[in-house]
């Protein structure tokens, strides 16, 4: 008898408490604090980190190059609205090349590059704009927006540590034209737009566009002419061309003949060294899907290619064995 009135003394206090505390949370909107960015320190070669909810994610490297691929997601929780303005197309397989790329490089090197990956569609957040655009309102997506670029800086942070200068890729794909005409070449941005891609080498071998170029450091330290880096026999463009992945900028292909292009979009402008004069340059990769991006063969002998064509880069411009 005395240990059912214990028993039930402790469930009128059980019941109380929980009433209270009902009470108490009902009047409240409790908003999820987020950890300070840089929580997960140290960033160790190896290991992958990842962002609140998983939404970003870091793999460190070992290598002078950082490699983002901003629009490749597919995870579309409930807490993220879906965005109402902008671009919304996914670029498939872009998250499973930039793996590849990753993968090809540890295969034939032993080491990587630094890879910050998109989890989000982006219908719901995209990683390729100001946080305004991107991330439209909503904290969910604003704290994606700032994880992946916090991840980057710190990425150009170790590179400039370990190697002073470096380059970050960023990985697209493009698809038709709106004519409907599919351009199956790569198109490299490099914050140069089509029309003054169609100046002559002349004309365009300057300190004015070099200076708006996501590659003004790039073309400083090596022992080429800016002309020359952009599309000569040694640019990206030309490299990937003599294997196969025709390219714009490049000895065969020096511009766009007025078809679509995209030149680069907010991440070159932001982690490359246009105007600033940041010792990691950038240059944009839109990848047309056939013969780059379709299955996984593709993708594995493409980012084979890739590895071959910047080990020459790198050894020609920076002056760095990779
Ligand atoms: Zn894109």
């Amino acid at each position: 008898m005395n240990k059912l009135l214990f028993n039930s003394f402790f469930l009128f206090l059980f019941i109380s408490c929980n009433v209270d505390s009902q009470e108490c949370c009902d009047d409240e909107i409790i908003e999820e604090v987020f950890q300070d960015l840089g929580f997960d320190k140290p960033y160790t070669y190896n290991n992958i980190y990842y962002g609140r909810n998983k939404y970003i994610e870091f793999h460190p490297g070992s290598l002078p190059l950082i490699i983002a691929a901003p629009h490749g997601g597919d995870l579309i929780p409930s807490e993220i609205p879906d965005r109402t303005y902008g671009t919304m197309v996914t670029d498939s397989y872009t998250k499973e090349l930039t793996l590849a790329i990753k993968n090809a490089f540890l295969s034939k090197l032993g080491k990587t590059p630094y890879v910050i990956i998109n989890n989000l569609k982006r219908t719901k957040f995209d990683a390729n704009r100001d946080s305004i655009e991107g991330a439209q309102g909503n904290r969910y997506a604003r704290r994606a927006w700032e994880e992946f670029h916090y991840y980057i800086n710190e990425s150009k942070i170790m590179v400039k540590q370990d190697f002073t200068y470096g380059l970050f890729l960023d990985i697209h794909g493009h698809g038709a034209n709106p004519d409907g005409f599919y351009d199956l070449r790569t198109w490299l941005g490099y914050l140069l737009n089509k029309d003054e891609l169609q100046l002559s080498d002349v004309e365009l071998d300057n300190e004015n566009y070099q200076n708006k170029s996501s590659i003004k450091t790039l073309s400083i330290i090596s022992p080429e002419n800016f002309i020359d880096v952009l599309r000569g026999n040694n640019s990206l463009g030309s490299l990937l061309d003599s294997l196969g992945y025709k390219s714009v900028p490049s000895v065969n292909d020096p511009s766009t003949n007025g078809t679509h292009y995209f030149s680069g979009g907010y991440n070159t402008k932001t982690h490359g060294s246009a105007i600033s004069g940041s010792p990691i340059s950038s240059i944009q990769l839109e990848l047309p899907k056939p013969g780059i991006r379709e299955n996984s063969l593709q993708r594995k002998n493409y980012s084979e290619s890739l590895v071959i064509t910047l080990q020459k880069y790198f050894k020609i411009h920076y002056g760095i064995e990779l």
